[in-house]
C-alpha cells in the first residue's frame, strides 16, 4: 500500500479569484475555439461543450440543437447506421461512439462505411485503465488514420499520455465524477476532477493533444472551472438532461402542496413534471440496451427523476452566458485565455445556500 498525501481538488473546493478587466460587456468575450489534432491532422472549430453519449442526452434531437450553436454531441452507442438516414446532423459536431466490444467495432464500422463524412470516433468505457483498451486505440488508429479519436476515461497524467502515444487526439477525464454515477460508492475508485484535470490536461498539452473534462459540472460556473483548470472540451450529462429533445418518458405527478383552499374547502393540489434519467451502466441501461445486468458485475449507476426543463436552446444561452460572464471577471477576451487568467482560491464554502430547499 502507499497513500499519496498531497490534497486533490473537486470543483466544489474553489472558486475563481476576480480580476482586473478592461472588457466591458459579455458580448466582446468570444466562446470559440480552434483546435488541431495531432493524429488525425484535422482542425476544428466550435464552441467546445459536448453532450455526453446517455440517454436522453446523446441523441440526434439534441445533437441538431447544439450544432446550431457550434457545440459538440457524442452520440448514443445504440443507433444503427440505418437510424441516420433521415437526420440533418453536421458531421463536423458529432462523433459516433464505441465501445471495444466486436459487436461495437462492427456496428461503427458499418456506420463510417456509410456516411464516410462522420470523422470523430468517441472510444468510450468505464475503464480506460486496461491493456485491452490501449490495444483496441491503437488497432482504431491504424483503421482510420485520418478520423479525430477521443478516448477515455482516465484520471491521470501517465494513461493520458499512454492513450496519446497510441493514436488518440483527444483523452476524456473523469472517473467517478458524474450526477448519476455510483462508481465511488461501488469500488471505492476516483480521483477529484478538478486535479484530474489539471493533471491529465498537462499531459496531453505537452504532446500536442487535447482533453475532455468529462462529468461533475453541476451548474454553468463549474464548466467556467473546468476550462479554467485546462480543460479543451467540457462534456455534460445531467446538464443537458431532462430537455424535449432528450425523447424521454415525461411523468406527471399530482402532490399536495400543503395549503387549504377556503373557496374550495379543500386541500391545494399541483403537478409537477419528471424525466427519467440514469447512468449508462445503471440497471435501467443494462436492462435496455443488454438484456439485463451480467451477473458477475454490478451496476455502477443510479436511475432518477429530474424534473422536466423544456426546450435545451434556453440551457445553452444560460450555460454560455455564465461562461462568457466569467471570462469577463478575469478579463479572458476569449475562451482560449480564460485558464491563463484563471487563479483558484481554496475554500471551505462555495455559495450561500440559505434559501435553499
Ligand atoms: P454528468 O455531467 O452527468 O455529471 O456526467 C456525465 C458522465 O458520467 C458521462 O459522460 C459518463 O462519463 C459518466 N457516466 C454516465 N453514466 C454512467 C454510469 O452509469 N456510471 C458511471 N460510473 N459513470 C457514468
Amino acid at each position: 500500500m502507499r497513500m499519496e498525501s498531497d490534497i486533490k481538488l473537486d470543483f466544489k473546493d474553489v472558486l475563481i479569484r476576480p480580476k482586473r478587466s478592461n472588457l466591458s460587456s459579455r458580448k466582446q468575450v468570444s466562446l470559440e475555439r480552434t483546435y488541431h489534432f495531432k493524429h488525425s491532422g484535422r482542425s476544428w472549430t466550435g464552441i467546445p461543450i459536448m453532450a455526453a453519449n446517455m440517454d436522453g442526452v446523446g441523441t440526434f434531437g439534441i445533437a441538431k440543437e447544439l450544432q446550431k450553436h457550434n457545440l459538440f454531441t457524442c452520440l448514443v452507442k445504440s443507433y444503427e447506421p440505418d437510424d441516420f438516414d433521415t437526420t440533418e446532423l453536421h458531421p463536423e459536431y458529432v462523433a459516433i461512439s464505441t465501445g471495444i466490444g466486436k459487436k461495437d467495432y462492427d456496428r461503427l464500422r458499418r456506420i463510417l462505411s456509410a456516411y464516410p463524412d462522420f470523422r470523430f470516433i468517441c472510444i468510450d468505457v468505464a475503464n480506460g485503465y486496461s491493456e485491452a483498451f490501449g490495444d483496441f486505440v491503437e488497432k482504431v488508429r491504424k483503421d482510420y488514420p485520418d478520423h479525430t479519436i477521443i478516448a477515455g476515461n482516465v484520471v491521470t497524467a501517465d494513461m493520458t499520455q499512454e492513450l496519446v502515444l497510441r493514436g488518440a487526439d483527444i483523452i476524456k477525464v473523469g472517473i467517478g465524477p458524474g450526477s448519476v454515477c455510483t462508481t465511488r460508492i461501488q469500488t471505492g475508485v476516483g480521483y477529484p476532477q478538478l486535479s484530474a484535470i489539471m493533471e491529465c490536461a498537462d499531459a496531453a498539452h505537452g504532446l500536442g493533444a487535447q482533453i475532455i473534462a468529462d462529468g461533475g459540472c453541476t451548474s454553468p460556473g463549474d464548466v467556467a472551472k473546468a476550462f479554467g483548470a485546462g480543460a479543451d472540451f467540457v462534456m455534460l450529462g445531467g446538464m443537458f438532461a431532462g430537455h424535449d429533445e432528450g425523447g424521454g418518458h415525461l411523468i406527471t405527478e399530482t402532490y399536495l402542496t400543503g395549503r387549504y383552499n377556503e373557496a374550495k374547502q379543500q386541500p391545494e393540489y399541483d403537478k409537477k413534471t419528471f424525466v427519467e434519467f440514469y447512468g449508462m451502466s445503471s440497471e435501467t441501461a443494462m436492462d435496455k440496451h443488454h438484456g439485463g445486468v451480467a451477473d458477475y458485475r454490478s451496476s455502477e449507476g443510479r436511475t432518477v427523476r429530474i424534473p422536466y426543463r423544456g426546450e435545451v436552446q434556453r440551457t445553452i444561452q444560460n450555460i454560455l452566458g455564465g461562461l462568457r460572464s466569467t471570462c469577463t471577471y478575469v478579463g479572458a477576451p476569449t475562451l482560449k485565455q480564460l485558464s491563463k487568467c484563471t487563479t483558484f482560491v481554496r475554500v471551505t464554502k462555495q455559495y450561500n445556500d440559505v434559501f435553499e430547499e
